[in-house]
Protein backbone atom coordinates (compact mmCIF):
# COMPACT_ATOMS: atom_id res chain seq x y z
CA UNK A 1 0.00 0.00 0.00
CA UNK A 2 3.06 2.57 0.85
CA UNK A 3 4.70 1.23 -2.02
CA UNK A 4 1.63 2.09 -4.13
CA UNK A 5 0.99 5.50 -2.34
CA UNK A 6 4.87 6.16 -3.74
CA UNK A 7 4.68 5.30 -6.83
CA UNK A 8 1.40 7.76 -7.47
CA UNK A 9 3.51 10.54 -5.94
CA UNK A 10 6.51 9.52 -8.27
CA UNK A 11 4.29 9.55 -11.53
CA UNK A 12 2.58 12.64 -10.27
CA UNK A 13 5.56 14.67 -9.26
CA UNK A 14 7.35 12.95 -12.55
CA UNK A 15 4.07 14.65 -14.63
CA UNK A 16 4.61 17.70 -12.96
CA UNK A 17 7.86 18.06 -13.78
CA UNK A 18 7.66 16.50 -17.44
CA UNK A 19 4.72 19.33 -17.86
CA UNK A 20 7.03 22.20 -16.65
CA UNK A 21 9.60 21.14 -18.63
CA UNK A 22 7.76 20.82 -21.71
CA UNK A 23 6.54 24.49 -20.97
CA UNK A 24 9.15 26.02 -20.76
CA UNK A 25 10.28 24.29 -23.66
CA UNK A 26 7.31 25.01 -26.02
CA UNK A 27 7.66 29.01 -24.67
CA UNK A 28 11.75 28.78 -25.19
CA UNK A 29 11.47 27.78 -29.05
CA UNK A 30 8.66 30.46 -29.59
CA UNK A 31 11.26 32.93 -28.44
CA UNK A 32 14.03 31.28 -30.15
CA UNK A 33 12.00 31.79 -33.30
CA UNK A 34 11.40 35.27 -32.31
CA UNK A 35 14.87 36.51 -31.82
CA UNK A 36 15.95 35.02 -35.22
CA UNK A 37 12.90 37.42 -36.60
CA UNK A 38 14.82 40.47 -35.04
CA UNK A 39 18.33 39.28 -35.07
CA UNK A 40 19.61 41.33 -38.32
CA UNK A 41 18.20 44.32 -36.12
CA UNK A 42 19.84 43.62 -33.46
CA UNK A 43 23.50 43.49 -34.96
CA UNK A 44 22.99 46.77 -36.78
CA UNK A 45 22.22 48.42 -33.27
CA UNK A 46 25.87 46.16 -31.92
CA UNK A 47 27.30 47.57 -34.98
CA UNK A 48 26.34 51.09 -34.64
CA UNK A 49 26.72 51.12 -30.95
CA UNK A 50 30.08 49.48 -31.75
CA UNK A 51 30.98 52.58 -34.37
CA UNK A 52 29.86 55.18 -31.57
CA UNK A 53 31.77 53.84 -28.43
CA UNK A 54 31.69 56.44 -25.24
CA UNK A 55 33.76 56.35 -21.96
CA UNK A 56 32.12 56.02 -18.52
CA UNK A 57 30.18 58.87 -17.69
CA UNK A 58 29.45 60.29 -20.93
CA UNK A 59 27.21 57.91 -22.64
CA UNK A 60 25.14 60.54 -23.76
CA UNK A 61 24.16 59.55 -27.28
CA UNK A 62 24.17 55.32 -26.16
CA UNK A 63 21.45 56.31 -23.57
CA UNK A 64 19.35 58.82 -26.05
CA UNK A 65 19.35 55.54 -28.76
CA UNK A 66 17.89 52.65 -25.59
CA UNK A 67 15.65 55.86 -24.49
CA UNK A 68 14.40 55.85 -27.88
CA UNK A 69 14.29 52.20 -28.66
CA UNK A 70 12.17 51.28 -25.26
CA UNK A 71 9.66 53.90 -26.31
CA UNK A 72 9.01 53.05 -29.08
CA UNK A 73 8.68 49.24 -27.73
CA UNK A 74 5.85 50.74 -25.50
CA UNK A 75 7.69 50.66 -22.19
CA UNK A 76 7.52 53.71 -19.30
CA UNK A 77 10.77 54.62 -19.66
CA UNK A 78 12.98 56.77 -16.67
CA UNK A 79 16.45 58.93 -17.91
CA UNK A 80 18.95 60.43 -16.51
CA UNK A 81 18.74 58.08 -13.27
CA UNK A 82 22.36 58.36 -11.89
CA UNK A 83 23.83 60.20 -14.88
CA UNK A 84 23.21 58.60 -18.42
CA UNK A 85 21.47 55.64 -16.42
CA UNK A 86 18.11 54.43 -18.36
CA UNK A 87 14.94 52.43 -16.66
CA UNK A 88 12.80 50.66 -18.79
CA UNK A 89 9.66 49.52 -17.42
CA UNK A 90 7.73 46.80 -19.26
CA UNK A 91 4.20 45.86 -17.51
CA UNK A 92 2.96 42.38 -18.29
CA UNK A 93 -1.13 41.81 -18.75
CA UNK A 94 -0.80 38.98 -15.96
CA UNK A 95 -0.04 39.21 -12.35
CA UNK A 96 3.21 37.73 -11.25
CA UNK A 97 7.14 38.80 -9.69
CA UNK A 98 8.83 41.86 -10.77
CA UNK A 99 12.35 40.82 -11.97
CA UNK A 100 15.46 43.36 -13.07
CA UNK A 101 17.82 42.85 -15.89
CA UNK A 102 20.87 44.61 -15.83
CA UNK A 103 23.06 45.73 -18.74
CA UNK A 104 25.47 48.10 -18.96
CA UNK A 105 26.99 50.52 -21.83
CA UNK A 106 30.10 52.23 -21.35
CA UNK A 107 33.16 51.86 -23.41
CA UNK A 108 37.28 52.09 -22.34
CA UNK A 109 40.01 54.32 -24.00
CA UNK A 110 42.31 52.28 -25.78
CA UNK A 111 44.35 53.22 -28.41
CA UNK A 112 44.72 49.51 -29.52
CA UNK A 113 43.70 48.77 -33.28
CA UNK A 114 40.19 46.65 -33.16
CA UNK A 115 40.30 43.25 -35.10
CA UNK A 116 37.18 43.76 -36.63
CA UNK A 117 37.92 46.41 -39.14
CA UNK A 118 34.21 46.73 -40.53
CA UNK A 119 32.95 48.45 -37.24
CA UNK A 120 36.17 50.40 -36.16
CA UNK A 121 35.22 53.16 -33.49
CA UNK A 122 34.55 56.52 -34.76
CA UNK A 123 35.55 57.78 -31.81
CA UNK A 124 39.34 57.98 -31.80
CA UNK A 125 40.90 56.24 -28.60
CA UNK A 126 37.80 55.04 -27.52
CA UNK A 127 36.58 51.23 -27.87
CA UNK A 128 34.24 48.49 -26.91
CA UNK A 129 36.88 45.90 -25.46
CA UNK A 130 34.72 44.86 -22.74
CA UNK A 131 31.66 43.95 -24.64
CA UNK A 132 29.01 45.99 -23.00
CA UNK A 133 27.41 47.04 -26.58
CA UNK A 134 26.79 43.68 -26.67
CA UNK A 135 25.39 43.53 -23.39
CA UNK A 136 23.26 46.76 -23.63
CA UNK A 137 22.15 45.01 -27.62
CA UNK A 138 21.14 42.21 -25.64
CA UNK A 139 19.27 43.68 -23.11
CA UNK A 140 17.33 45.92 -25.65
CA UNK A 141 16.78 42.13 -27.37
CA UNK A 142 15.03 40.61 -24.20
CA UNK A 143 13.45 43.75 -24.26
CA UNK A 144 12.13 43.28 -27.62
CA UNK A 145 11.41 39.33 -27.02
CA UNK A 146 9.35 40.24 -23.49
CA UNK A 147 7.24 42.97 -24.78
CA UNK A 148 6.06 40.50 -27.77
CA UNK A 149 4.93 38.33 -24.70
CA UNK A 150 3.02 40.99 -22.89
CA UNK A 151 0.03 39.12 -22.50
CA UNK A 152 1.18 36.47 -21.30
CA UNK A 153 3.72 37.98 -19.65
CA UNK A 154 2.87 37.98 -15.30
CA UNK A 155 4.67 40.32 -13.13
CA UNK A 156 6.64 43.49 -14.70
CA UNK A 157 10.42 43.20 -16.24
CA UNK A 158 12.63 46.12 -15.55
CA UNK A 159 15.32 47.23 -17.83
CA UNK A 160 18.60 48.89 -16.04
CA UNK A 161 20.97 50.30 -18.53
CA UNK A 162 23.95 51.61 -16.53
CA UNK A 163 26.68 53.75 -17.08
CA UNK A 164 29.96 54.04 -16.07
CA UNK A 165 30.79 50.46 -14.81
CA UNK A 166 34.19 50.63 -15.69
CA UNK A 167 35.02 53.17 -12.85
CA UNK A 168 32.64 51.11 -10.40
CA UNK A 169 30.56 54.09 -9.69
CA UNK A 170 27.61 53.64 -12.05
CA UNK A 171 25.69 50.77 -10.31
CA UNK A 172 26.59 53.03 -6.76
CA UNK A 173 25.42 56.46 -8.56
CA UNK A 174 22.21 54.74 -9.81
CA UNK A 175 20.82 53.34 -6.58
CA UNK A 176 21.61 56.87 -5.14
CA UNK A 177 20.03 58.63 -7.06
CA UNK A 178 16.87 56.56 -6.22
CA UNK A 179 16.82 53.51 -8.39
CA UNK A 180 15.05 50.94 -6.00
CA UNK A 181 12.34 53.89 -5.64
CA UNK A 182 11.54 53.90 -9.05
CA UNK A 183 12.08 50.05 -9.49
CA UNK A 184 10.98 46.96 -6.64
CA UNK A 185 12.49 43.89 -8.01
CA UNK A 186 11.88 40.60 -6.04
CA UNK A 187 15.02 39.25 -8.27
CA UNK A 188 17.68 40.96 -10.60
CA UNK A 189 19.92 39.55 -13.35
CA UNK A 190 23.02 39.78 -15.74
CA UNK A 191 25.66 38.93 -17.73
CA UNK A 192 29.07 39.86 -18.95
CA UNK A 193 30.60 38.62 -21.91
CA UNK A 194 33.56 35.88 -21.15
CA UNK A 195 36.45 33.81 -23.66
CA UNK A 196 34.26 30.57 -23.50
CA UNK A 197 32.49 29.92 -27.02
CA UNK A 198 30.15 31.89 -28.15
CA UNK A 199 26.51 30.75 -26.69
CA UNK A 200 28.50 29.26 -23.55
CA UNK A 201 26.66 30.13 -20.03
CA UNK A 202 28.60 29.47 -17.27
CA UNK A 203 27.23 29.83 -13.75
CA UNK A 204 28.06 29.75 -9.84
CA UNK A 205 26.37 30.32 -6.60
CA UNK A 206 27.98 32.47 -4.05
CA UNK A 207 31.39 34.43 -5.09
CA UNK A 208 32.16 34.63 -8.44
CA UNK A 209 35.43 36.38 -8.04
CA UNK A 210 38.43 37.15 -5.73
CA UNK A 211 38.21 40.15 -3.52
CA UNK A 212 40.91 42.60 -5.06
CA UNK A 213 42.21 45.10 -2.28
CA UNK A 214 45.18 47.38 -2.13
CA UNK A 215 46.45 48.06 1.37
CA UNK A 216 48.16 51.44 2.43
CA UNK A 217 50.21 51.53 5.05
CA UNK A 218 51.73 55.02 6.53
CA UNK A 219 54.87 55.76 8.22
CA UNK A 220 57.46 58.87 9.22
CA UNK A 221 60.21 59.53 7.01
CA UNK A 222 62.45 58.47 10.23
CA UNK A 223 62.33 55.09 9.54
CA UNK A 224 64.71 53.54 7.34
CA UNK A 225 63.32 53.04 3.65
CA UNK A 226 65.03 49.84 2.86
CA UNK A 227 64.97 48.60 5.90
CA UNK A 228 61.13 49.01 5.79
CA UNK A 229 60.59 47.89 2.41
CA UNK A 230 62.18 44.25 3.25
CA UNK A 231 60.28 44.13 6.26
CA UNK A 232 56.94 44.91 5.21
CA UNK A 233 57.14 42.55 2.01
CA UNK A 234 58.48 39.80 4.65
CA UNK A 235 55.35 40.35 6.68
CA UNK A 236 52.84 40.09 3.22
CA UNK A 237 54.59 36.72 1.99
CA UNK A 238 52.97 35.35 4.92
CA UNK A 239 49.58 35.33 3.85
CA UNK A 240 50.52 33.96 0.42
CA UNK A 241 48.48 31.08 -0.56
CA UNK A 242 49.47 30.77 -4.04
CA UNK A 243 47.30 28.22 -6.57
CA UNK A 244 50.21 28.34 -8.75
CA UNK A 245 53.70 29.12 -8.82
CA UNK A 246 54.94 31.91 -11.19
CA UNK A 247 53.68 35.29 -11.68
CA UNK A 248 49.52 36.55 -11.25
CA UNK A 249 49.75 36.16 -15.56
CA UNK A 250 50.99 32.94 -15.41
CA UNK A 251 47.87 31.97 -12.79
CA UNK A 252 45.36 33.69 -14.88
CA UNK A 253 46.71 31.62 -17.76
CA UNK A 254 45.70 28.54 -16.32
CA UNK A 255 42.06 29.63 -15.46
CA UNK A 256 40.03 27.48 -18.63
CA UNK A 257 42.41 24.59 -18.03
CA UNK A 258 39.99 21.57 -17.99
CA UNK A 259 41.98 19.71 -14.98
CA UNK A 260 43.07 22.99 -13.05
CA UNK A 261 40.59 25.70 -14.16
CA UNK A 262 37.38 27.36 -13.30
CA UNK A 263 35.28 24.55 -14.86
CA UNK A 264 36.85 21.91 -12.61
CA UNK A 265 35.58 20.79 -9.70
CA UNK A 266 39.68 19.78 -8.94
CA UNK A 267 39.87 24.28 -9.47
CA UNK A 268 42.97 25.33 -7.61
CA UNK A 269 41.13 28.81 -8.06
CA UNK A 270 39.32 28.21 -4.57
CA UNK A 271 41.44 29.38 -1.43
CA UNK A 272 44.29 31.70 -2.32
CA UNK A 273 45.99 34.77 -1.64
CA UNK A 274 48.24 36.27 -4.15
CA UNK A 275 50.17 39.66 -4.25
CA UNK A 276 49.69 41.53 -7.40
CA UNK A 277 52.99 44.36 -6.82
CA UNK A 278 53.89 46.16 -4.02
CA UNK A 279 55.23 49.92 -3.93
CA UNK A 280 57.30 52.22 -1.80
CA UNK A 281 57.30 55.63 -2.20
CA UNK A 282 57.28 59.43 -0.22
CA UNK A 283 56.55 62.53 0.33
CA UNK A 284 57.77 65.47 2.63
CA UNK A 285 56.10 63.78 5.57
CA UNK A 286 55.08 60.48 5.18
CA UNK A 287 56.53 57.26 3.34
CA UNK A 288 53.98 55.10 2.03
CA UNK A 289 53.67 51.23 1.15
CA UNK A 290 51.14 49.83 -0.89
CA UNK A 291 50.35 46.58 -1.27
CA UNK A 292 47.42 44.63 -4.14
CA UNK A 293 46.33 41.67 -3.67
CA UNK A 294 43.50 39.47 -4.51
CA UNK A 295 42.17 37.36 -1.70
CA UNK A 296 39.14 34.31 -1.96
CA UNK A 297 37.72 34.66 1.79
CA UNK A 298 36.24 38.06 2.44
CA UNK A 299 36.90 37.23 6.37
CA UNK A 300 40.83 37.56 5.92
CA UNK A 301 40.37 41.16 3.88
CA UNK A 302 38.69 42.19 7.85
CA UNK A 303 41.30 40.81 9.19
CA UNK A 304 44.95 41.12 7.73
CA UNK A 305 45.29 45.23 8.36
CA UNK A 306 44.69 44.26 12.00
CA UNK A 307 46.89 41.41 11.95
CA UNK A 308 49.82 43.34 10.02
CA UNK A 309 49.60 46.28 12.52
CA UNK A 310 50.07 44.25 15.12
CA UNK A 311 53.00 42.75 13.46
CA UNK A 312 54.14 46.35 12.43
CA UNK A 313 53.92 47.92 16.52
CA UNK A 314 55.83 44.44 17.45
CA UNK A 315 58.87 45.46 14.94
CA UNK A 316 61.49 48.15 15.11
CA UNK A 317 59.13 50.24 12.84
CA UNK A 318 56.68 50.59 15.73
CA UNK A 319 57.75 54.05 16.33
CA UNK A 320 57.34 55.49 13.07
CA UNK A 321 53.92 53.78 12.02
CA UNK A 322 51.27 56.09 11.25
CA UNK A 323 48.55 53.88 9.85
CA UNK A 324 47.18 51.09 8.12
CA UNK A 325 43.89 50.62 5.79
CA UNK A 326 42.65 50.00 2.48
CA UNK A 327 43.23 52.86 0.08
CA UNK A 328 41.35 50.36 -2.63
CA UNK A 329 38.85 47.57 -2.51
CA UNK A 330 36.54 45.60 -5.21
CA UNK A 331 34.12 43.88 -3.83
CA UNK A 332 32.95 40.47 -5.65
CA UNK A 333 29.69 39.58 -7.20
CA UNK A 334 27.90 37.70 -4.97
CA UNK A 335 25.26 35.23 -6.14
CA UNK A 336 22.00 34.15 -3.90
CA UNK A 337 22.46 30.37 -3.74
CA UNK A 338 18.86 29.57 -3.73
CA UNK A 339 18.06 31.89 -6.49
CA UNK A 340 20.97 30.47 -8.70
CA UNK A 341 20.07 26.64 -7.54
CA UNK A 342 16.26 27.92 -9.43
CA UNK A 343 17.97 29.98 -12.03
CA UNK A 344 20.12 27.24 -13.18
CA UNK A 345 17.14 24.75 -13.18
CA UNK A 346 14.64 26.93 -15.38
CA UNK A 347 17.83 27.42 -17.94
CA UNK A 348 18.54 23.73 -17.80
CA UNK A 349 14.37 23.01 -18.62
CA UNK A 350 15.15 24.61 -22.34
CA UNK A 351 18.81 25.78 -23.08
CA UNK A 352 21.42 22.60 -24.48
CA UNK A 353 22.29 21.48 -21.00
CA UNK A 354 26.33 20.99 -22.80
CA UNK A 355 26.68 24.96 -23.43
CA UNK A 356 25.33 26.13 -19.58
CA UNK A 357 27.77 24.80 -17.63
CA UNK A 358 28.50 25.48 -13.72
CA UNK A 359 31.84 27.25 -12.47
CA UNK A 360 33.61 26.54 -9.58
CA UNK A 361 35.97 28.66 -7.92
CA UNK A 362 36.72 32.29 -7.73
CA UNK A 363 38.59 34.31 -10.43
CA UNK A 364 40.87 36.70 -9.90
CA UNK A 365 41.44 40.08 -12.14
CA UNK A 366 37.98 40.54 -12.32
CA UNK A 367 35.78 43.36 -10.94
CA UNK A 368 32.10 43.93 -11.54
CA UNK A 369 29.63 46.62 -10.13
CA UNK A 370 26.85 44.14 -10.21
CA UNK A 371 27.49 43.58 -6.22
CA UNK A 372 25.71 47.00 -5.72
CA UNK A 373 22.47 45.61 -6.54
CA UNK A 374 23.08 42.28 -5.34
CA UNK A 375 23.38 44.08 -1.83
CA UNK A 376 19.94 45.32 -2.26
CA UNK A 377 18.33 42.40 -4.33
CA UNK A 378 19.08 39.02 -4.40
CA UNK A 379 20.24 38.02 -7.79
CA UNK A 380 22.52 36.40 -10.35
CA UNK A 381 24.82 37.35 -12.51
CA UNK A 382 26.22 35.13 -15.20
CA UNK A 383 29.07 34.76 -18.01
CA UNK A 384 27.97 34.77 -21.22
CA UNK A 385 30.81 32.92 -23.81
CA UNK A 386 31.38 35.47 -26.71
CA UNK A 387 34.81 33.65 -28.72
CA UNK A 388 34.84 31.86 -31.77
CA UNK A 389 38.36 29.97 -32.40
CA UNK A 390 37.61 28.80 -36.14
CA UNK A 391 36.84 32.77 -36.87
CA UNK A 392 39.63 33.83 -34.65
CA UNK A 393 37.37 35.75 -32.12
CA UNK A 394 38.56 36.49 -28.65
CA UNK A 395 36.73 37.54 -26.49
CA UNK A 396 38.73 38.06 -23.23
CA UNK A 397 37.54 41.42 -22.08
CA UNK A 398 40.05 44.20 -21.70
CA UNK A 399 42.52 42.09 -24.38
CA UNK A 400 43.93 44.57 -27.38
CA UNK A 401 42.30 41.90 -29.76
CA UNK A 402 38.64 41.73 -27.83
CA UNK A 403 36.35 41.01 -30.45
CA UNK A 404 32.94 39.21 -30.09
CA UNK A 405 31.08 36.73 -32.78
CA UNK A 406 27.91 38.73 -32.87
CA UNK A 407 25.37 35.39 -32.73
CA UNK A 408 26.24 35.42 -29.47
CA UNK A 409 23.22 38.19 -29.08
CA UNK A 410 21.22 35.73 -30.09
CA UNK A 411 22.09 33.37 -27.53
CA UNK A 412 21.84 35.66 -24.87
CA UNK A 413 18.30 36.90 -25.95
CA UNK A 414 16.87 33.37 -26.14
CA UNK A 415 18.25 32.14 -22.97
CA UNK A 416 17.85 35.29 -20.88
CA UNK A 417 14.41 36.62 -22.40
CA UNK A 418 13.09 32.78 -21.24
CA UNK A 419 14.56 32.72 -17.85
CA UNK A 420 12.75 35.91 -17.40
CA UNK A 421 9.83 35.28 -18.48
CA UNK A 422 9.80 31.80 -16.36
CA UNK A 423 10.54 33.95 -13.54
CA UNK A 424 8.13 36.75 -13.26
CA UNK A 425 5.30 33.86 -14.18
CA UNK A 426 6.68 31.73 -11.33
CA UNK A 427 4.83 32.62 -8.11
ZN1 LIG B 1 32.86 44.85 -18.54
Amino acid sequence: MKLKLLTIVFFIVTRMLYAQSSENTNTYQKIVKQTDEIYDNLVKIRRDLHMNPEISKQEKRTSKIITEYLRNLGLEVKTNVGGYGVVGILKGDKKGKKIAWRADMDAIKTDEPDPVTFIKSKNEGIRHICGHDVHTTIGLGIATILSQQKKDLGGTVYFIFQPAEETFTGAKDMIKDGLFNIIKPDEIYGLHIVPEASGMINFKANELFAYQRTLEVKFMPSANENELENFMNSVLKGYVRNPLKGSPWDIINNISDPKIGITSKETVYKDYFFLDGTKLYKDQDTIFFNASFFETNIKNTHSIPLDIKKQILNSRFKDSFISIGYSRAYEAPINDPELTKIAAQTIYSFYNEKMFKPLYGQVPYFGEDFIFYQQKVPGVFFFLGGSNTEKGVNSMPHSPNFAVDEKTIKYGVQCFASLIFERTNNQ
